[in-house]
């Protein structure tokens, strides 16, 4: 064992299992103070990785540091990100078992960068041969490229990632990487017209006006200025110290030639990103309640770059035909309503195209022959819980998706841990948990959820409201236990709610929402004219992107809370029957600063990530367990009865280990083939001395 790797992380606890208290928030919060004031910035509470954000880059990720930890055991070695993806990289390959990688913590926690560490460490762990390489190369080189397309700056986080992502990658019978998949979750498509002060859109739009070169510019008729992009005033347009836009311009040029995406799609993409930009200039102004075009050579950079009729294009984006009894009726849009259709529309061909990358990505990293579906390491980079001032749609849906991660957590973990002792015969009390099935329910049962509700309202436009839709919630969920409405509550709580706000009492604790705006966000139109014109564009991407069957498809497309919550039940299946690592980030705080390590701003994350819970329950049971076979192996060396080999069966000899330890009845259980150990902190001054001999 390597000397240095050891002794550099000895403060604190390096596992929150030893903690003499374990329902002491503050000694918890200390332990990760202590460690975060020392370069420490991971720790354990069992197998479950707490990961403090450092801003600053340590010394810690490289090839040597991947070397320390390949082919060691999570409890030989000091906490860090590559443990955990060794521990799931060999039970992935050695032990067939899927895994899964679930990493989670509000925005600017370090999410994404752990989610690049772990796949740096398996494309490092697994063999250097040439036909693996073309894939790793895509699996590293997606990031980029979907960082610039979905990330961006937030007054949270300068690279914040606007969408969810799971990640696939599988492996051959040799544990290399043969392929992987993609599956993207809600982007957040309102900043392409719209960012908060401070804030900017996404990145390629950026990167596009200082990295393209002068021809290509030209070509897609943009000036360099940001200030003539509509669509770019909002927020902050200054450059992001530390983001080079001009440089990861050309990083993204060569992470689409990697991914073996063509000069063409390219150009294609360039055209639509253009086009968003342009889209955003077309200003409307109103005769006789008609919308009339401000700017007609936006209009004609548009339909010159996607390739459609000028004319059509103007009429679609001032007029709307509805299809009543078998009649299209066509009639002129209202100023207001002009500038709704093209903001619809410049979010649809975003979000479209986004996803259109992602499949695009996925295409270039499936794998010849599709061996074995158990091969499989997923790893899910996700929206955190957001609680925030003002929290509307988006929150609601980021909530939900957390609820049903915290569900999966339970049943994966909390109720695999009592069956593992069911199994073992191991007798133990049962601990108890909070089960928040009741507030999924809530949220997704069929008939009688909040999503039933609003897509109930959703299907009757012109008779409903945010305000209809609030007071039949109210009425329906009002005395549940985890919903709060002004009409029913006390003077007390009354004063905390405004009358269009509902709370719900979310396991991480309690959400104020305003109604306004989520049955417009929950329908997500966008009208028939500019569907049909988008599917007759000659860029060979909108056309895949708005199939003509759609416009000419009568029945209604799925809400987006609809999608939202049939994509995460997929995303659920497909986590369920994997193995899972956690790893929990947290930001230190809120001024992205290296030096500064906020107590009370910790707890609050401590709380809501359900650390202490986590612990208590780790705690209850026996925090570590082996195979007999494996402890001996790894233990023989405590005693002379064992060592050099123990003949008698293994279980026996780890008897005579246990005995020598010195643990007591209450320490230990020896089970059917393990043994589980209360509280195994004499194993590790053990496992301590022995490693720095
Ligand atoms: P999230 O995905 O949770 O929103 P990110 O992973 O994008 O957060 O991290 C935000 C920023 O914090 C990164 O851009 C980086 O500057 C810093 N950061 C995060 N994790 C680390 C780390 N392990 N080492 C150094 N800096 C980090
Ligand atoms: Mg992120």
């Amino acid at each position: 064992m390597e000397k240095g790797l050891h002794e550099r992380d000895l403060v604190g606890l390096q596992d929150f299992i030893l903690l003499e208290d374990y329902q002491n928030e503050t000694a918890f919060v200390d332990n990760l103070k202590k460690r975060f004031q020392a370069n420490l910035i991971y720790t354990y509470i069992g197998q479950v990785l707490v990961e403090v954000n450092p801003y600053k880059e340590l010394p810690i990720y490289s090839e040597d540091d991947i070397m320390q930890y390949t082919r060691k055991h999570f409890f030989e070695v000091p906490p860090h990100v590559f443990a955990i993806s060794e521990n799931a990289y060999r039970s992935l390959t050695e032990e067939n078992r899927g895994q899964c990688i679930l990493i989670s913590g509000e925005s600017g926690s370090g999410k994404t960068e752990a989610s690049k560490r772990v796949l740096q460490y398996i494309a490092a762990a697994s063999g250097h041969i040439s036909t693996v390489e073309g894939v790793k190369d895509k699996l590293l080189q997606s990031n980029p490229l979907l960082e610039a397309f979905g990330n961006a700056k937030t007054n949270r986080n300068d690279n914040s990632s606007r969408f969810g992502k799971y990640m696939d990658v599988q492996f051959n019978f040799a544990g290399e990487p043969e392929g992987g998949n993609i599956l993207n979750y809600l982007l957040e498509k309102s900043r392409v017209i719209h960012q908060s002060g401070g804030e900017r859109n996404f990145h390629i739009f950026y990167q596009l006006l200082a990295g393209g070169d002068d021809n290509l510019l030209k070509e897609l008729q943009l000036k360099r200025n940001l200030d003539t992009f509509y669509y770019l005033t909002d927020g902050d347009n200054g450059n992001v110290i530390g983001i080079n836009d001009a440089d990861n311009f050309r990083t993204i040029q060569k992470a689409m030639t990697v991914i073996e995406i063509s000069p063409k799609e390219q150009s294609e993409i360039f055209e639509i990103v253009a086009s968003i930009l342009h889209m955003g200039n077309v200003g409307f102004t109103e005769e006789e309640g008609k919308a009339k075009i401000l700017k007609p050579e936006s209009v004609r950079a548009v339909s010159k770059l996607l390739g459609c009729e000028e004319s059509m294009l103007s009429a679609a984006l001032t007029h709307r035909t509805i299809e009543a009894r078998g009649e299209l009726v066509t009639s002129p849009l209202s100023r207001e309503s002009a500038i709704y259709a093209r903001d619809a529309l410049a979010k649809a061909v975003y979000d479209r195209l986004f996803s259109w990358l992602v499949s695009r990505i996925n295409q270039s990293l499936h794998p010849e022959n599709t061996s074995r579906k158990n091969n499989v390491m997923g790893i899910l980079d996700i929206y955190g819980f957001e609680i925030f001032q003002k929290n509307s749609f988006e929150q609601f849906c980021i909530n939900f998706c957390n609820e049903k991660l915290q569900q999966l957590f339970i049943e994966l973990t909390l109720k695999s841990e009592q069956e593992e002792y069911l199994r073992e015969g191991i007798e133990w009390v049962p601990v108890t948990y909070f089960d928040n099935k009741v507030i999924c329910n809530l949220i997704e049962e069929k008939h009688k959820g909040i999503i039933s509700i609003m897509d109930e309202e959703c299907l009757r436009p012109g008779e409903t409201t945010d305000l209809t839709f609030l007071n039949k919630m109210n009425d329906r969920l009002g005395d549940h236990p985890h919903y709060v409405c002004h009409e029913f509550a006390s003077t007390a709580v009354q004063k905390t709610l405004g009358r269009d706000d509902f709370r719900l009492v979310h396991y991480a604790g309690d959400v104020t929402y305003n109604v306004n705006g989520f049955l417009d966000k929950n329908n997500d139109l966008l009208f028939r004219d500019l569907k049909e014109i988008m599917s007759r564009t000659k860029n060979s991407i909108t056309l895949k992107c708005f199939p003509a069957e759609e416009y000419l498809d009568k029945r209604r497309p799925n809400t987006a809370v609809t999608q939202f919550r049939n994509s995460l039940n997929n995303l659920m299946e497909i986590l369920m029957c994997k193995e899972p690592s956690y790893i929990r980030c947290i930001k230190p705080n809120d001024l992205k600063s290296a030096d500064l390590f906020d107590d009370s701003l910790v707890l609050h994350q401590v709380k809501y990530l359900g650390l202490m819970e986590n612990l208590r329950v780790r705690r209850a049971g026996f925090a570590y367990r082996r195979s007999y076979e494996m402890f001996l192996r790894r233990y023989k060396c405590l005693s002379k009865q064992t060592w050099p080999n123990y003949k008698g069966p293994a279980k026996d000899g780890v008897q005579i280990l246990a005995n020598e330890l010195g643990y007591g009845a209450e320490d230990y259980r020896m089970g059917k083939t393990k043994i589980f150990i209360r509280f195994p902190k004499t194993l590790f001054d053990t496992e301590d001395a022995f490693q720095l001999k």
